[in-house]
């Protein structure tokens, strides 16, 4: 009998952390707003527009612009971090907006852009990934209109076994055999990729059983997100 793989948290490789918390509506000066929480992990998202692009000359005639601003606050982290854009939360901008692009529609929105601020307050990984499903929530609530929300978390692999939801030591510390690899991904709620990304080293068969995790783990977040959209819809 294989020993069951022992986590340093004391979660199953499978087991996603705890709590997983969704509230929408926090930012009254925002149009949409939404908070999501995983672990220790926790991420605001507030959203402006639709507005008139400015300057003008980033204006696009064919259809709406979705401007992601991705922002680790200083007191995130134990260390205190520099404020201010790096090129690690332009990255993670970048990556936001392509993210949540597919299910947006905003081809009626000509010239006009919206605006995505997605504030992380703690964190301990996953933050791209939280960012992106606070986002999500936040654009429906703003009435933006879409085909579906997305939902986001990483599967990965310590050393040799697959796990769902990396947290901070695990994604940057653990250093047993192989190591660790981080996959964070995003689902639409019928289960199609909208974005994911590799870091680390994984074979393709190993990939592939990460992506059915990460589906599966992403259909759970979905239904707690839901459900925070329907609390604000029925106030
Ligand atoms: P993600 O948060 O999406 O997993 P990374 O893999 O880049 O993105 O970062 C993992 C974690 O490392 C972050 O969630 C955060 O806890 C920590 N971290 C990232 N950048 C810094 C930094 N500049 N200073 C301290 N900790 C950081």
């Amino acid at each position: 009998m294989t020993k069951e793989f022992k986590r340093n948290s004391g979660r199953k490789p499978e087991e996603m952390r705890t709590p997983i918390k969704a509230e929408v509506g926090i930012i009254p000066n925002a149009d949409g707003s939404a908070m999501f929480q995983v672990g220790k992990t926790i991420a605001y998202a507030s959203v402006f527009g639709p507005k008139k692009m400015h300057p003008q000359h980033l204006q696009n005639p064919a259809k709406g612009t979705l401007r992601c601003t991705y922002n680790m606050l200083s007191f995130s982290v134990n260390d205190r971090i520099r404020p201010g854009p790096s090129r690690r939360s332009t990255e993670i901008s970048k990556i936001t907006e392509w993210a949540l692009e597919p299910v947006l529609m905003i081809d009626n929105y000509p010239n006009m852009v919206i605006d995505v601020h997605i504030n992380i307050i703690q964190a301990d990984a996953g933050t791209r990934c939280a960012g992106i499903n606070a986002a999500a929530m936040a654009l429906a609530h703003a009435g933006i209109p879409m085909k579906s929300i997305v939902s986001s978390v990483a599967a990965g692999k310590l050393d040799k076994t697959l796990v769902l939801d990396l947290d901070k030591y695990e994604d940057s510390e653990y250093d047993e055999g192989e190591g660790s690899t981080d996959i964070p991904m995003t689902f639409t709620p019928d289960g199609r990729l909208t974005h994911i990304q590799v870091d680390g080293k994984i074979t393709g068969k190993q990939l592939k059983e990460a992506v059915e995790l990460a589906r599966k783990a992403a259909k759970e977040i979905y239904e707690v997100q839901k459900k925070a959209l329907k609390e604000i819809g029925e106030e």
